[in-house]
């Protein structure tokens, strides 16, 4: 897989932190389970954490108050980004990145997909949360309503392509966008474009359009 949109930094730090929604650590681990790079680059992040870490342990904190930490993230529920991901059951259909199969159990043509406007469907993941968290499929030809955000909003693309004013987003590359951004993305591939998608904050949209079907979509 050719990968040219990686995950920023920000994004990485706040994903090994734990600090992300359950949505924007899915597509986090999805990517990061077809892109060694960005791998590389969360086990760095995860080495400094450790590192600051055992620092803090010789200088600063006394014996007991360490050990109650440890017990402490002991007892933390698993992000979805350190789960153990049990695929033996499983359809494997390789056009589902690994983590996504905990909760797709077949492949993306099998999925009900549910109508926005033509063209352009949806299929939501099974948990309620701050932000979107769905796949979305768009027609060729098709764009996205013109939006920015409220908050971070994290796009990988599982099938098909798309362009925006960033650039061209192909299988595999993230699209890792901040409030900063305003886009519409545009399909430009032969087939439908598949993406995961997740908010951390409704997005704003910037047409009137958009405004109007915005408690439609529900984004
Ligand atoms: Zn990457």
């Amino acid at each position: 897989m050719n990968i040219n949109h990686h995950l920023d930094d920000a994004t990485l730090v706040s994903y090994s932190a734990g600090a992300l929604s359950q949505g924007m650590a899915l597509v986090v681990a999805s990517h990061l389970s077809v892109c060694p790079q960005c791998r590389q680059r969360a086990e760095l992040n995860d080495a400094v954490g450790g590192a600051l870490l055992e620092s803090l342990e010789s200088e600063s904190i006394a014996d007991d108050m360490l050990a109650s930490i440890l017990t402490q993230l002991d007892d933390l529920p698993l992000a979805p980004h350190s789960a153990v991901y049990d695929l033996s059951h499983k359809t494997i259909d390789p056009e589902v990145p690994a983590p996504l199969r905990e909760y797709i159990d077949c492949s993306l043509d099998q999925l009900v997909w549910k109508r926005i406007v033509p063209g352009v469907t949806y299929y939501d993941m099974p948990w309620e949360g701050r932000g979107v968290s769905r796949l979305l499929r768009i027609a060729p030809g098709k764009a996205m309503l013109a939006h920015t955000h409220n908050g971070n909003e994290l796009t990988m693309v599982l099938r098909g392509s798309f362009s925006d004013e960033i650039g061209r987003f192909c299988r595999g590359d993230v699209a890792d966008l901040d409030d900063q951004i305003e886009h519409q993305p545009l399909v430009d591939s032969e087939e439908d474009c598949i993406c995961l998608i997740a908010t951390d904050a409704p997005l704003r949209f910037t047409t009137l359009f958009g405004k109007l079907v915005q408690p439609i979509t529900g984004f």
